[in-house]
């Protein structure tokens, strides 16, 4: 598939992009601060990204007329959510430079093609098997147990997820999950999660971002830790197989890798994402170039920035559960009291509606050593409560 060649974009013209959450919101912060216009492809109004970016296309993501516009106003596209129509980024891509390709996006929507993709390039992954019907589900699986049966699909902050023990238990979340293809894996005891954003532009220049600790609750990420507490080699592994397995997929733009830390077996991938991703949001604080003015650069035609970190880092997200209080009911989380702390940088997404498990925003410790960002993030997390 031949693609449409990227060209350095002057100051003042218009960077696309597919989807209005909160990545795309930092993504028009990085470009703007660059000189870029962006004009947001998005269904709904007041998006975290429709809010700050200059202009918007209220469109659905597969509508003729919003993609046309989105081409002919804009130097290139970039995409700010995992599960935007293949379809969209194939259309657009006849016309102007997308990233990343359709193709890169396609692997990652689907956990089975991404592992194999993953294995192909001699990185490990999580022993599995794919189940696409009631069939698959044989004998030959109890190696994989306990595991987790995950949909090949649409997952998200551990969502489409059931952990089994038995086939039977098998059996029973495969028709809970209306039987749709699912990848079964097993069970892995973590001893950390880490990731790694890389940046990948057109002509093939590749950087890595610092290692990441991450920290989940409840399947969503919670707090992030730079630099990760593993040692130097491992790291080193870390970064050297994000860029394998961007180099294998002839990634144009920001991916990130997420991988467990597995007794005995080292440094394991559990799935990649197109974009930039939630653990990369310290390097808007603690690093010299951010994930997004990566992304920023990269759809310009513009050289990779330096990921230099300058400050150990703690992430803490921000939920929505912070909004309410012990009864249920809505309240503002304390923000002259957190921002009242040394060190601390708040971001808030400016959704108008706080839930149970969304994510509101982020704070970025940054502190002069990794033990003082960990305490203050920790005292950040009781004055929120
Ligand atoms: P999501 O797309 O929701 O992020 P993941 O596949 O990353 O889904 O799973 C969410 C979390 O569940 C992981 O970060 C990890 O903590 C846990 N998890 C997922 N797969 C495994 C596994 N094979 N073994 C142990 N823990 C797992
Ligand atoms: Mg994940």
């Amino acid at each position: 598939h031949k693609s449409v060649e990227f060209k350095t974009a002057q100051p003042n013209q218009w960077l696309g992009l597919l989807g209005g959450g909160q990545l795309g919101r930092m993504f028009c912060m990085a470009a703007q601060r660059l000189g870029y216009k962006v004009l947001v492809l998005d269904p709904a109004t007041n998006s975290p990204a429709g809010s700050v970016a200059d202009g918007q296309v209220l469109a659905d993501y597969l509508d003729d007329a919003g993609l046309a516009e989105l081409a002919q106003r804009c130097v290139g596209v970039t995409t700010e959510f995992e599960n935007v129509p293949a379809l969209a980024m194939e259309t657009l891509a006849a016309s102007i430079p997308v990233s990343p390709s359709a193709f890169s996006v396609g692997v990652a929507q689907n956990r089975i093609e991404e592992k194999s993709y993953i294995s192909g390039c001699g990185v490990p992954v999580a022993p599995h098997a794919p189940i696409r019907q009631a069939e698959d589900i044989t004998a030959a699986l109890e190696t994989l147990l306990p595991g987790i049966l995950k949909t090949a699909r649409l997952g998200y902050d551990g969502k489409g997820q059931v952990r089994v023990k038995t086939l039977d238990d098998v059996k029973a979340a495969f028709d809970n999950l209306n039987q749709v293809e699912c990848v079964l894996e097993k069970r892995l005891t973590l001893l950390k999660e880490v990731s790694v954003i890389v940046a990948r532009d057109h002509q093939g220049e590749c950087v890595t971002f610092p290692v990441a600790e991450n920290h989940h609750r409840k399947g969503i990420l919670a707090t992030t830790i730079v630099p990760a507490r593993i040692d130097d080699v491992m790291a080193a592994q870390a970064r050297a197989s994000a860029i394998s397995i961007a180099r294998a997929l002839d990634y144009v733009g920001v991916l990130c890798v997420e991988f467990f830390v597995v007794e005995g077996m080292g440094l394991v991938v559990n799935e990649i994402a197109p974009r930039p991703h939630n653990s990369g949001h310290y390097s808007i604080d603690a690093c010299v170039t951010c994930q997004f003015e990566q992304q920023a650069r990269i759809l310009a035609g513009l050289p990779l920035g330096d990921t230099r970190q300058h400050s150990p880092s703690v992430m803490v997200n921000l939920l929505g559960d912070l909004w309410f209080d012990a009864q249920g009911n809505e309240r503002e989380p304390n923000w002259p009291g957190v921002l009242a702390m040394p060190e601390v940088k708040l971001h808030l997404y400016g959704k108008e509606q706080a839930r149970v498990g969304r994510k509101m925003g982020h704070i970025t410790v940054v502190a002069a050593t990794l033990d003082r960002a960990l305490e203050v993030a920790e005292a950040v997390r009781s004055l929120l409560g």
